[in-house]
């Protein structure tokens, strides 16, 4: 039988489709089952062999979706699979789209406040159904209990946290076992592209996989994260040669 999980570099991927993920989200949801979701690229992957402290956040989520083709590439050159890539921000959408039809109620949390603001104003504009359970932008005191307080008495079906990486695992990580429920998951820089304040890759560069190459170009200070991706296949492919 093939197993639920790939394991790249000790981090377990989940094997679903984002369908199949968003549905078991779903579930949860409907359970009132607390959720810790991470998604993560190779970076998060990279950071997780260096920095402990930040491995055992990633070992307190529930599910790691690969967020970045270069995971789906290194689960093939593993010799396993991985259905395809399951982003944060197309995941954002589909659960918009649902809580729209489910009435569920949202904490947006995360970015500086006018990126925020035009977030909320969009999903209340589009989504009028989705209840917005409160907002907080990603630049507050992270000592100070009220913000988990609000969270805990919004009582949010779910909770997008925006802060980046990995800012927003460590936050999650830090405040889940103050709440009951809620599917808490990070997403990056979404609400800039939600807002129009960053542009996503036109849809042919994601076809083909290329949406890194797109970030690239359009913001080239990026150029030393991305040094991390041919590191990072160097990693996998050691490990692979060294458990034979
Ligand atoms: N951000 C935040 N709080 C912070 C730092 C960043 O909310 O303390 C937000 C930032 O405004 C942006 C998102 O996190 O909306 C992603 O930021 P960045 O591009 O630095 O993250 P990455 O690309 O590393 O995930």
């Amino acid at each position: 039988m093939t197993s639920k999980f790939v394991h790249i570099l000790g981090v377990p991927f989940i094997k679903a489709t984002r369908r199949e993920f968003i549905e078991k989200l779903q579930q949860r949801i409907a359970q009132n089952d607390k959720t810790f979701v991470v998604t993560a690229n190779p970076e998060i992957v990279m950071h997780s062999l260096q920095d402990p402290a930040y491995k055992k956040i990633l070992d307190k989520a529930n599910y790691i979706t690969a967020d970045g083709i270069g995971i789906v590439k290194a689960a093939g050159l593993i010799g396993d699979s991985l259905p395809e890539r399951v982003s944060g921000y197309d995941m954002m959408l589909d659960l918009l789209v649902l809580a729209n039809e489910k009435h569920q109620r949202i904490f947006f949390l995360g970015a500086a406040e006018p990126v925020l603001q035009e977030t909320v104003r969009l999903v209340k504009e589009r989504y009028p159904n989705v209840i917005v359970a409160g907002q907080q932008n990603g630049f507050f005191d992270w000592e100070d209990p009220e913000l988990p307080q609000r969270i805990r008495q919004s009582q949010a079906d779910l909770v997008f946290v925006a802060l980046g990486f990995p800012r927003q695992e460590l936050w999650i990580g830090g405040n889940i076992d103050k709440f009951d429920k809620g599917v808490f998951i990070g997403i990056g820089g979404s609400f800039d592209v939600f807002s129009g304040n960053v542009k996503r890759a036109p849809e042919m560069w994601q076809k083909m996989n290329l949406e890194w190459f797109y970030r690239l170009v359009k913001q080239p200070s990026r150029w030393r994260r991305m040094l991390v991706l041919p590191k990072f296949a160097l990693v996998v492919l050691q490990r692979k040669a060294s458990s034979k």
